[in-house]
């Protein structure tokens, strides 16, 4: 397994519920480390062209306003195969359907509303962590 960087997004639902610190132990604690983080607002215009993939499903709309409605922290997450890692540790898209123990299941309150982010493949990975920061501002 290799060290790899993942994205990772709070969402508004969870800084609104003042959770982020509760969160970011579960990622600690499954051996991943913070390399870099920061907490904005994001515009309409960031949060359409960050969810672009999905444009095209029924629910891009109220995707789009649900992730302006409040701050978010984005961070990127290092560690032995942080990708699928942090999936793990996210749990499924639906808290209903996620695992004991995951950060949607202890967070998450419904299929929109699932508290974080995270990139699916180290592709996307790399694309969305220079979505937010730049070089200087990862650090390891
Ligand atoms: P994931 O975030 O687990 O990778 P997707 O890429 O399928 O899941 O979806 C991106 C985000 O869109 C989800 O995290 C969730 O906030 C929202 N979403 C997904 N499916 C639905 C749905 N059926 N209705 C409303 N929002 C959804």
């Amino acid at each position: 397994m290799a060290v790899e960087r993942t994205l990772s997004i709070i969402k508004p639902d969870a800084t609104a519920r003042n959770v982020t610190g509760k969160i970011n132990a579960l990622f600690e604690d499954g051996g991943l480390r913070i390399v870099a983080q920061k907490r904005l607002r994001l515009t309409e215009e960031q949060a359409k062209k960050f969810y672009a993939v999905h444009a095209e499903r029924p629910f891009y709309g109220e995707l789009v306003a649900y992730m302006v409605s409040g701050p978010v922290v984005a961070q990127v997450l290092e560690g032995e195969d942080a990708v699928t890692r942090n999936r793990a540790i996210m749990g499924a898209t639906n808290p209903a359907n996620a695992a004991d123990g995951t950060v949607r299941k202890a967070f998450g309150l419904n299929v929109q509303e699932n508290a974080v982010h995270g990139s699916d493949s180290p592709e996307n990975a790399a694309i969305e962590i220079r979505f937010f920061f730049s070089d200087l501002e990862v650090v390891g």
